[in-house]
């Protein structure tokens, strides 16, 4: 597969208007999309021992959920890991792509994966802790001649059409008759010039969320095999679908806060977690993978009892600690690798002749020493 089209499946679930940094960098920062890719390294950060990993194991691309480059690089040499890196990619011909808080709020995202890996939930009763995109959508029909639906179809859902829920190729069919009368200078795929055409066709109906609106019909104007096309573009009032950071859960039973903090040492696999405030009876959370001091507030007022995140400093766990608000701080890393996997298993079910690995390096860039070793 090119580099292109693993950009583009990953960007039908975390299309890059989801990022919510105005100067986040998601992206392909490093590469070229017409590349050859026969090998994906998945990681959360590109160090140097994640680009020797890559190396090692002949991948031709790195995904990355950091970007590496951030802000604007004012040289590329090899006396900064910056450039050291940069110029040791170029020279191995290794793409690097990153999707980052594009990702953090995708539905196979940073949040999702972090509530799989607690298994706390029944997945049943999730909601956005952090709306950030109020999604819209619209209902695209194409007439399609009969014997072509299947090669419209495919063109459309693979361009992201017909996504439901947890359901993909959602179309509603019903056949028909299209006319036409070909003019002078047509060139018709069925029938001649100046005699009217009764075709069997297809009214291919789908649903396509506004921002990928273009692409969808772009690609369904390759695939379809008549000169000038047939579709209705309808806006929907459909009620949209929340996007966003963190997500409020139910747990299946009530935990303490101690109770909690070790489920989730187990579940991480983190040396320790640091817990601010204590609370015997735990039944709704917010959890928000990487820094999530910022929903504090938040997971407060939608009634949460404790906020699973990373990145608390002091101050801002001694608000929480006022407000009566359990935080359990179980590192920004920690809380973030289990997307690794998870973006893994949907590259896995959509491309074909690419093999992906998610990184042996753990890129925390600190460790706990406790006073027991
Ligand atoms: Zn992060």
């Amino acid at each position: 597969m090119k580099v292109q089209e693993i950009v583009q499946i990953i960007e039908r679930v975390a299309p890059r208007s989801y990022a919510f940094y105005p100067d986040d960098n998601n992206g392909l920062l490093v590469g070229d999309f017409t590349s050859e890719i026969s090998k994906v390294l998945i990681a959360l950060d590109l160090t140097e021992d994640v680009l020797e990993e890559a190396i090692s194991l002949g991948c031709e691309m790195i995904i990355t959920h950091h970007p590496f480059i951030f802000k604007g690089l004012k040289n590329v040499r090899m006396d900064n890991v910056h450039g050291r890196l940069l110029t040791k990619a170029i020279r191995a011909e290794i793409n690097i792509y990153a999707c980052h808080t594009n990702l953090d709020v995708s539905k196979i995202g940073v949040n999702e994966a972090l509530r799989k890996k607690l298994e706390l939930d029944n997945g049943l009763n999730i909601k956005i802790l952090q709306p950030t995109i109020d999604e819209k959508y619209y209902k695209l029909a194409i007439y399609v001649p009969q014997g072509d639906v299947e090669k419209v179809l495919d063109s459309i859902t693979k361009a992201g059409a017909g996504h439901v829920g947890n359901y993909s190729h959602c179309t509603f069919q019903t056949k028909g008759t299209g006319t036409f009368t070909p003019l002078d200078g047509a060139n018709p795929y069925i029938g001649n010039v100046s005699e009217m055409q009764y075709v069997d066709e297809v009214k291919l109906e789908s649903i396509v969320p506004e921002k990928i609106i273009n692409r969808v019909v772009s690609a369904m104007k390759k695939a379809h095999p008549y000169e000038e096309v047939a579709y209705d573009v309808l806006p929907l009032v459909n009620e949209s679908e929340s996007i966003g950071l963190g997500q409020i859960l139910v747990l299946e039973r009530s935990m303490t806060s101690e109770g909690l903090a070790k489920h989730i040492i187990d579940r991480l696999g983190c040396e320790a977690v640091k817990v601010f405030g204590t609370a015997e009876n735990i039944k709704k959370i917010a959890i928000c993978g990487g820094s999530g001091s910022s929903v504090i507030h938040l997971a407060k007022y939608n009634g949460c009892q404790a906020l699973i995140t990373g990145d608390v400093d002091y101050h801002k766990g001694q608000m929480a600690v006022d407000l009566g608000l359990t935080v359990i701080d179980a590192g920004h890393y920690y809380t973030e690798v289990p997307v690794l996997e998870e973006l893994k298993r949907y590259l896995d079910g959509e491309i074909k002749g690419t093999e992906t690995f998610v990184t042996n390096i753990n890129t925390c860039p600190y460790k706990i020493v406790s006073k027991q070793l």
